[in-house]
């Protein structure tokens, strides 16, 4: 995650332009970003990959699985949750472990803060300046290989109820 910090110039409108990207890349592409990540795409793992990466709905391994499992006949969710584990190890999408009790998955790749409305659940990315890991001090001599910003709080449309 830390890479887009880098990656992204223009941050204004990126995340806007990358769930746009990830809603569209095809089953060929990804395919390839499998292959690339030196994980084999059985047709598993490609569904489950496909899932996350066109989602913007911040997706649980259990949400996986019940979209999934009709599909895919002999899917567990172990396996759904070990696939999952593998893209994060390869670094294809992020965990979001915002609390102790709840993760889930990102396939949203550009670097983005996330707010998680305590009312309704809902998980919302937003955009965030690149720089923002420059707020932090004393981070001389440190490796950075994740940064995670998590908001919690009321959704506009809860707080109107
Ligand atoms: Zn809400
Ligand atoms: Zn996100």
């Amino acid at each position: 995650m830390i890479n887009c910090l880098y990656i992204c110039n223009d941050f204004r409108n990126e995340i806007q332009k990358t769930n746009r990207k990830t809603m569209k890349v095809s089953r060929a592409e990804l395919k390839e970003e499998l292959i690339n990540a030196g994980i084999r795409p059985s047709v598993q793992r490609l569904a489950i990959f496909e899932y996350v990466r066109k989602s913007c709905q911040h997706p649980t391994a259990e949400v996986v699985y019940e979209a999934l499992r009709d599909e895919l006949g002999s899917l567990s969710l172990t396996t759904v949750y070990n696939t999952l584990k593998l893209f994060v190890d390869a670094g294809l999408i992020s965990m979001l472990t915002i609390d102790d009790t709840f993760r889930c998955f990102d396939g949203n790749r550009c670097c983005h803060a996330h707010f998680r409305c305590s009312s309704c659940g809902k998980i919302v990315d937003l955009q965030m300046k690149k720089d923002f890991i420059s707020l932090v001090e004393g981070l001389e001599g440190y490796e950075i290989t994740d940064a995670q910003l998590y908001l919690k709080g009321t959704c506009p449309a809860c707080l109107k109820k």
